[in-house]
C-alpha cells in the first residue's frame, strides 16, 4: 500500500531513527506494476504516496575536468551546459530558479513535494562552507521541498563534503548523491577524456555508503571501443555493489563536443535505435531487482544533436520500445541478474 503523502518532516527538528535495513530495498510485488522495471517514479510513490518532481539548479557550478585542476576541456561528450540541458540563467539566483520551477510544475504537473536537483556541471566542486551555504539557499525555498539530490564526479567528493550532505538527512526524508561513473572500464573513462578512474568511484562508493546515503550511478551506452560485453560487465558490477538506483543514458554526441568531431571524422559511430534498445534492455535485465532506474535515454535538446539523428524523431519512442522489448522477451529487471 502507498504510504500517505509525505508532509512537514523538512523543517521537523526531531532526528529520523538511522534506518535499521537498507531504506531503498524493494517492498513486496513492486515490481508487479505494468513497468518490466523499477522506475524512480514509482519509487517515489511508494516512498511517498504523492506527486514528487525533481526541480533543476544551476549553481554555476564549474568542473575540475575543465578547469584544469583535474584535466582540461572536459569531457568529449561534455557541451557548456555541463551534461544538463541547461537552460537557467546563471546569474538567476538559486531561489529564484526554485520558485519558477516549483510554480511551473505545481501548475503543469500537479506536483505536490520537490527534490531540489544540483545538476549542473560538478556539484561539490567548492568548500564546504560554500557548498552549506548554496545547498541550504534550496531547500529553504519553499515547505514542499523534502529532498535533496547532488550531481557530481566521483572524484570530487571528499568524507567531510559527504558528511555535510548526510547531515541534511536530520532534517530530510530524501537526500542522495548521483554520480557519474559512465563505465567500470578505465580505457573507455581515458578514451573521452575523463581523467578519473573506477577506482575513484569505488571510494566514493564506499563513503556514500558508510554514510547511508541514497545514490543514483550514472552510466553511458556506446562509449568509444565499447563491446557489448563491456556494457553488460558493467551492469554486472552494479549489480555485485548492490547500487541502489541507476540513470541509463546513450553517448550523444551534442554540437561543438570533440565526440561530434570524432562522429563527423568517422572515429566513434553512435547506436542506432534498435541496438540501443535491445543494449538497454540486457543491461537491466542483469541489475538487482532492487534497483531503480532513474532514466532509460539521454537528456540533451534534440535541436543541438550531431548524433544519433533518430534522437529528434525518435527519442519519445525509446521508453515504449524498451517496454515492448521486455513483453516480447518475456522478461523483467532481475532475470539475468547474477548477484
Ligand atoms: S565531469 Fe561532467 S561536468 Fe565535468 S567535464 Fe565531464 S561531463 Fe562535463
Amino acid at each position: 500500500m502507498p504510504k500517505s503523502c509525505w508532509k512537514g518532516l523538512a523543517m521537523s527538528s526531531t532526528m529520523p531513527e538511522a534506518p535499521k535495513t537498507h531504506p531503498f530495498i524493494l517492498e513486496e510485488n513492486a515490481l508487479a506494476g505494468s513497468k518490466p522495471y523499477r522506475t524512480y517514479n514509482q519509487f517515489l510513490q511508494e516512498k511517498f504516496g504523492c506527486r514528487v518532481y525533481k526541480v533543476s539548479i544551476d549553481a554555476g557550478f564549474t568542473c575540475p575536468n575543465i578547469d584544469g585542476s583535474k584535466g582540461f576541456g572536459g569531457c568529449t561528450f561534455c557541451d557548456e551546459t555541463g551534461s544538463s540541458s541547461r537552460t537557467n540563467d546563471l546569474k538567476t539566483p538559486i531561489a529564484e530558479q526554485m520558485q519558477k520551477n516549483i510554480a511551473n510544475r505545481r501548475k503543469r504537473y500537479k506536483a505536490q513535494k520537490f527534490i531540489a536537483y544540483f545538476q549542473a556541471n560538478t556539484n561539490t566542486y567548492a568548500p564546504v562552507e560554500r557548498l552549506k551555504r548554496l545547498y541550504d539557499e534550496a531547500l529553504n525555498v519553499d515547505d514542499d521541498v523534502l529532498g535533496l539530490a547532488i550531481s557530481t564526479r566521483p572524484d570530487c567528493v571528499t568524507p567531510e563534503i559527504l558528511d555535510l550532505i548526510a547531515s541534511y538527512q536530520e532534517r530530510l526524508p530524501y537526500v542522495s548523491v548521483e554520480y557519474g561513473l559512465q563505465t567500470i572500464h578505465d580505457r573507455s573513462l581515458a578514451l573521452v577524456n575523463r581523467c578519473e578512474t573506477f577506482a575513484d568511484f569505488l571510494q566514493a562508493y564506499e563513503w556514500t555508503q558508510a554514510r547511508g546515503l541514497d545514490h543514483c550511478i550514472h552510466v553511458i551506452l556506446g562509449m568509444p571501443g565499447e563491446t557489448h560485453a563491456d556494457m553488460m560487465q558493467t551492469a554486472d558490477k552494479l549489480a555485485e555493489l548492490k547500487v541502489a538506483g541507476v540513470k541509463i543514458h546513450m553517448l550523444v554526441a551534442m554540437n561543438h563536443t570533440p565526440i561530434a568531431e570524432d562522429y563527423r571524422n568517422g572515429r566513434w559511430t553512435s547506436m542506432d535505435f534498435d541496438t540501443y534498445v535491445n543494449t538497454c534492455v540486457d543491461f537491466i535485465e542483469r541489475l538487482h531487482p532492487d534497483c531503480v532506474i532513474h532514466r532509460v535515454a539521454g537528456n540533451g535538446h534534440f535541436k543541438h544533436v550531431v548524433a544519433p539523428s533518430w534522437m529528434a524523431s525518435q527519442r519519445q519512442d525509446v521508453m515504449s520500445a524498451i517496454d515492448a522489448c521486455f513483453a516480447e522477451r518475456g522478461t523483467r529487471q532481475g532475470d539475468a541478474c547474477r548477484h
